[in-house]
């Protein structure tokens, strides 16, 4: 058995005090002319959260076989848990006179994108980027443009460590890196806020609610804690960014498999690659997958961890 904690709220000071000191790491290495790495803030970050998460790193033992790319998940007290494959970007800046931020998905002649969504189908699971945006003083024109906006701007100082799902990121996939750096800041989400139960307490506006269970309901909009509230606050990213496209036409459903807790969903896709319900909510489960279970207990990661670099367990 794994040891399930439950920290409560103080999972959301632990996240954002592991995001001030990877921001601080990043600041310090920009102001030195030390490019920092994904891998490097990724492992700082998860240092500074624990005892709040647990992680098996597969890169030492399993050289051959492995990606970029990290699965995660969040596990509550109930054992309830939403999983996510997610892969580190940081921002990068052109080289111009005037550079500007830029981010690139498409990176490898979209040959990484494709890993990543393709590795997460696999698993089961959404897939999705934690974006280091680093320090506010080295963001290359990206802000949140208020008035008052300085370099200790709070809202854009949570902003360093991000979220954004893979099905928001191929909508960008097509646009310049800069235009991708813009709307990655504008539709992904700090990290601690994907735990934070009072922004979660706020409903979720959605153009197919009508057509979801009474259950996935009361989830979308009412306030929840533990997986659940991670699961719909990845998915309010994804419904925020429907509902700036096209009316829903949708009356079909798709089923997904046992352990799946919301398994009958809107097969509406919108603008994106996919259905959006089903590509959100497969990730959120009874219980862990057994694989899971079994590398958390030492045992060597199975043949459909291939390509995945490592395990973190969020305690929720
Ligand atoms: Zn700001």
């Amino acid at each position: 058995m794994i040891p399930i904690e439950s920290p409560g709220p103080d999972l959301v000071t632990a996240l954002a005090n592991a995001r001030s000191a990877v921001e601080d790491h990043m600041v310090r290495a920009d102001r030195a002319g030390i490019i920092w790495r994904e891998e490097t803030v990724s492992e700082l970050l998860w240092v500074h959260a624990h005892p709040h998460i647990s992680c098996a790193d597969f890169s030492r033992k399993q050289e051959n076989r492995v990606g970029a790319d990290w699965l995660w998940w969040w596990v509550d007290g109930s054992g309830e848990c939403f999983g996510l494959l997610v892969q580190a970007k940081r921002l990068h800046h052109s080289q111009s006179q005037q550079p500007h931020a830029q981010l690139d998905f498409g990176h490898g002649d979209g040959e990484h994108f494709r890993r990543l969504v393709g590795t997460a189908d696999r698993l089961g699971v959404p897939a999705a980027y934690i974006v280091y945006f680093g320090g506010v003083e080295h963001r290359y024109g990206l802000s949140c443009e208020a008035d008052d906006h300085t370099s200790q701007c709070l809202p854009c100082k949570r902003r360093s460590v991000s979220v954004i799902t893979a099905l928001q990121a191929g909508m960008l996939l097509g646009a310049s890196q800069r235009d991708a750096a813009t709307g990655t800041f504008l539709y992904s989400k700090p990290l601690e806020d994907l735990v934070n139960p009072d922004l979660a307490a706020r409903p979720i506006q959605d153009l197919n609610l009508c057509n979801v269970d009474m259950e996935l309901r009361r989830l979308l909009l009412t306030p929840q804690v533990g997986a659940r509230l991670v699961a719909k606050e990845v998915f309010r990213m994804v419904a925020e960014m429907r509902m700036g496209q096209l009316s829903a036409a949708v009356a079909d459903r798709v089923e997904l498999e046992d352990d799946i807790i919301f398994p009958d969903l809107p097969l509406d896709s919108g603008h994106f690659s996919r259905p959006y319900y089903p590509y959100v909510m497969r990730g959120l489960r009874r219980r862990l997958p057994d694989t899971v279970q079994h590398v958390l207990n030492g045992k060597p990661p199975p043949e459909e961890f291939h390509g995945v670099a490592g395990l973190v367990v969020v305690y929720c």
